[in-house]
């Protein structure tokens, strides 16, 4: 089966749900292809130890540079942890990139518990794939 490719970002008082579920995920997110904004990546490398590709950090494009992968048809899933109690300098780009999800219909979660089901969606496919 193609390795999974998916996009993790986490606005910073996020940051560290993100670095917990993906620590709870770990055994499948090594089986994927992780992208990440810039620090979010890095804390998910330094702290979960995974491989990720990093991008540059969301305020300075990073979200953009996810949008235009996913448009592109390279990106299957993406974990979005928003902040929805502080305002971002870069709410259009984060608005870009979750219109990018539903125009190319890719799943998005925004919140951990999504996140949860999404991911365990994909462990599921993944086993059924290999018995
Ligand atoms: P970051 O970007 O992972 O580089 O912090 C995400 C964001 O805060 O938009």
């Amino acid at each position: 089966m193609q390795k999974k490719r998916i996009a993790l970002i986490a606005h910073d008082r996020k940051k560290d749900d993100m670095v917990e579920l993906a620590s709870v995920h770990a055994d499948l997110l090594r089986q994927c292809i992780l992208v990440a904004t810039g620090t979010t990546g890095k804390r998910l490398s330094e702290e979960v130890g995974l491989i990720v590709e990093r991008k540059l950090s969301g305020p300075y494009g990073g979200d953009l540079q996810i949008g235009a992968e996913l448009a592109e048809g390279k990106i299957d899933a993406v974990i979005f942890l928003r902040d929805p109690m502080t305002p971002q300098p870069h709410e259009p780009d984060i608005n870009a990139l979750v219109r990018a999800c539903d125009v190319h219909d890719i799943p998005c979660a925004t919140n951990v518990n999504t996140a949860t089901l999404l991911l365990q969606q994909l462990v599921h496919h993944h086993h059924n794939h290999h018995s």
